[in-house]
């Protein structure tokens, strides 16, 4: 995966404390937090809503930074 391009949502899945992790196709997780009025995705609490955002393009933060690690937190 070149630094930049689109990955793809590829499934879901909660962390120990509830929150959402959008598992993606460059093999990285990326937190989807709905923790209003810092980070508003009231969509990822909805299963239809998280079904249909599987297979759409994400940028990846991760991919983006040419990092790795899934627990550091994107600037
Ligand atoms: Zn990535």
């Amino acid at each position: 995966m070149m630094p930049g391009s689109d990955t793809t949502i590829t499934g879901f899945r909660q962390d120990e404390d509830g929150h959402w992790i959008a598992e993606l196709s460059c093999g990285h997780t990326q937190h989807l937090r709905h923790q209003p009025p810092w980070q508003s995705r009231a969509w990822v609490l909805d299963a239809q809503q998280r079904h249909e955002k599987i297979g759409q393009s994400f940028r990846c933060g991760w991919c983006a930074q040419g990092a790795d690690d899934d627990n550091l937190v994107p600037h």
